[in-house]
């Protein structure tokens, strides 16, 4: 089964097309800037033949570039499909379910009108999902479609956990509650952690830290996702990229009272100037440890606050998971930065956690162990991989 995973953002399309059966990634690529005067087309040929490519094309709108890259992929020297009618089936992520979605769901017009009405949950990130969804649903014709959730993971948050102390109408009206993200992530670590251990999934109890540019870290009591850091928006919890993670909720209006500052310029405040970007004015983990490294004072702030943030998390979590089989490290920061993950195992010794320096700066790819001998709680890193996982929880749904 040839199964094409889509993620549509609002001028970009990234794709891999999996042959499913054989756990094969056949092709790979990104276009990039659509709707600018030059986009950007990036593609990568596994199989049958190796081949990489990047060049400029305009490219004006995702129907365009959704028939580009068939155009590529069918291609007959390449040989990766015959005809596009090749695709059995398109796996879309989708950044917001609701409350309605609790696991992948076979894309009708009746599941696209749902996903349409969360979109106000979600305004940076559903419509691109949506205009993805549409575009492959005429350019693929036959292929079926279907939606993988970012927040279904997430489903089995209790209410204690998942409600903020508001007047409870903001949640029956408005739907005000913790959602979750990066649920396609933790899930697929939280499985290769299992794996790993050699245990059922549904008997261990792991917190899993995913650090990309976005940042989330999730609770995993036997198996289930039982609180995480993000909540109704991808705003809220660690300190990320950009993103300034926890504030006191009086600071917005505090700022707006104060100073000339609109609502909205508060909004593209938390979402794009704070975080690593707000303290010290770079947001690449690379670039900030190199700067501590030419002892930059305020790199270093920023690299204490945000493991400081991770860390804080960490106990917390301890505290409502009660037993912890295992950390996991995922994502940019936590599969490539060894001092980050040192600074923030750091000090734990006394709650079973300490991170062996040799196996830590080890130069490996792939999954590993990260903790010193003796020491009771595992520490994992596992590469994450949100294609492969929506490839695979696709290929389960038609199969059910
Ligand atoms: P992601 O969103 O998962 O692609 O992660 C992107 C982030 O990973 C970037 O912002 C980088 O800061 C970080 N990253 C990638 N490689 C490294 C590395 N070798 N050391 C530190 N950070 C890294």
């Amino acid at each position: 089964m040839k199964v094409f995973v889509l993620n549509s953002g609002s001028s970009s399309i990234k794709f891999q097309l999996f042959l499913i059966s054989e756990r094969t990634v056949l092709a790979s690529g990104i276009v990039e800037k659509i709707g600018e005067e030059k986009s950007q087309i990036t593609y990568e040929i596994q199989a049958p033949k190796s081949i990489k490519n990047s060049f400029e094309e305009q490219i004006p709108d995702h129907k365009t570039g959704m028939n580009r890259i068939v155009e590529l992929l069918t291609d007959s020297t390449l040989g990766v499909l015959k005809d596009k009618s090749d695709v059995d089936v398109v796996g879309h992520r989708v950044v917001h379910g609701g409350e309605d979605f609790k696991k992948p769901a076979l894309i009708d017009d009746k599941v696209l009108n749902a996903i349409k009405e969360n979109s106000a949950l979600a305004p940076l990130h559903n419509p691109a999902n949506i205009v993805g969804i549409e575009v492959a649903r005429e350019v693929f014709g036959s292929a079926k479609q279907v939606a993988v959730f970012d927040t279904a993971f997430h489903h089995t948050i209790p209410q204690q956990a998942y409600l903020y102390a508001l007047p409870y109408e903001l949640y029956s009206s408005l739907k005000i509650r913790r959602y979750g993200f990066h649920g396609t992530s933790h899930q697929y670590v939280a499985e290769k952690a299992a794996e790993m251990m050699n245990r059922e999934l549904s008997s261990v109890n792991l917190i899993t830290v995913h650090l990309g540019n976005g940042g989330s870290i999730t609770a995993i009591k036997n198996g289930k996702s039982v609180d995480t850091s993000m909540g109704m928006t991808p705003l809220e919890g660690l300190i990320m990229g950009t993103r300034s993670g926890d504030i006191d909720p009086a600071i917005p209006f505090y700022i707006c009272n104060n100073s000339d500052t609109s609502i909205d310029e508060v909004d593209q405040i938390l979402n794009k100037k704070s975080g690593l970007k707000g303290i010290c004015r770079q947001n690449d983990m690379r670039e900030i440890l190199a700067a501590c490294d030419r002892d930059d004072s305020q790199a270093q702030l920023a690299v204490d606050m945000y493991c400081y943030r991770i860390k804080k998390y960490l106990g917390s979590y301890m505290a409502i998971l009660g037993r912890l089989d295992a950390i996991v490290f995922t994502a940019g920061i936590g599969e490539h930065s060894a001092p980050i993950r040192n600074h923030i195992c750091q000090g734990l010794e006394h709650l079973g956690i300490a991170i062996d320096k040799n196996k830590n700066e080890a130069l490996k790819s792939g999954c590993r162990e990260l903790q010193t001998d003796n020491y009771e709680v595992k520490i994992l890193l596992i590469p994450t991989n949100e294609e492969l996982k929506i490839a695979l929880e696709t290929e389960n749904l038609l199969k059910s």
